[in-house]
């Protein structure tokens, strides 16, 4: 499919793979609403790439979904893709994790990405010219290990959502897609004490590497679904 001129909402874009994904459908043409909490990074985002416009917003918020689809309506006339993106990691043993950490992982990872993905189907429904849904999942959302079970767990429910939406919706036009990335080297693990990469001795992805995944995904024809996509480090033995 041609990304030119289709409108795409992309959230958890002032940094890491969300960015990356920005500038990605923008160089195929795609017009932007992004969205994050750091406005100074989106403003500037913005200014960068053109046709793109900035929501500086807590996606926790349960009236961010529908100001980000409504945005990309009224600047844009559609919204046609969207790719929930916006999460946080913590880790550590379930008896060790500050059950609060645990309790926001959840409100960002799966409540909020729960909530657009119910408005984006309303609006897709609604308008029945198809959709393109991109969740970005994780390689802890079909695997485990130890420490990682809070954030393992709101990534299999992710992909547990999506796996019920792509049969619910086999046929109607709108297609789900799951992007399950292994290690990237980008803010998510700036609180931890020690990086993965060196407890794990693996060498990241970068956010680019993820970012082509996702294009790849969106610009198959209509006929054809790309639901998963696992990449990672190829040094990983996970
Ligand atoms: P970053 O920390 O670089 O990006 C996370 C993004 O989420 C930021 O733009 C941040 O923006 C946004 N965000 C976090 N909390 C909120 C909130 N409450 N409201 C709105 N936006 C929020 O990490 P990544 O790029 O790595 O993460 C992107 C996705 O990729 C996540 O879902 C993550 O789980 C997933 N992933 C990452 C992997 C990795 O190794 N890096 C591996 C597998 C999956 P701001 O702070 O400005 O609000």
């Amino acid at each position: 499919m041609n990304l030119e001129g289709r409108t795409a909402v992309i959230t958890g874009a002032s940094s890491g793979i969300g960015e990356a994904i920005a500038r990605d459908l923008r160089e195929a043409g795609a017009k932007l609403v992004v969205t994050a909490r750091r406005a100074d990074r989106l403003e500037a985002l913005a200014n960068e790439l053109g046709d793109t416009v900035p929501v500086a917003a807590d996606i926790t918020i349960p009236e961010t979904p529908q100001r980000l689809i409504d945005t990309a309506v009224e600047r844009f006339g559609a919204c046609d893709i969207v790719v929930n993106n916006a999460g946080i990691m913590d880790a550590g043993t379930v008896d060790d994790l500050d059950v609060e950490r645990v309790a926001l992982m959840v409100r960002v990872n799966v409540e909020a990405a729960f909530r657009l993905i119910y408005t984006a189907l309303k609006h897709w429904k609604a308008c029945g010219d198809g959709g393109q849904l991109v969740n970005v999942s994780s390689i802890l959302g079909t695997k485990v290990r130890p420490t990682t079970g809070p954030y393992a767990a709101t990534k299999h429910a992710i992909e547990a959502l999506s796996e019920a939406l792509r049969m619910e919706l086999a046929g109607s036009g709108i297609r789900v897609m799951c992007v399950e990335p292994g290690l990237v080297m980008t803010g998510l693990h700036d609180h931890w004490e020690t990086h993965p990469k060196d407890g794990l001795g693996i060498t990241p992805l970068s956010p680019g590497d993820i970012a082509r995944c996702v294009r790849f995904a969106l610009e198959q024809p209509d006929e054809m679904l790309v639901a998963r996509i696992l990449a990672m480090p190829s040094d990983h033995s996970l």
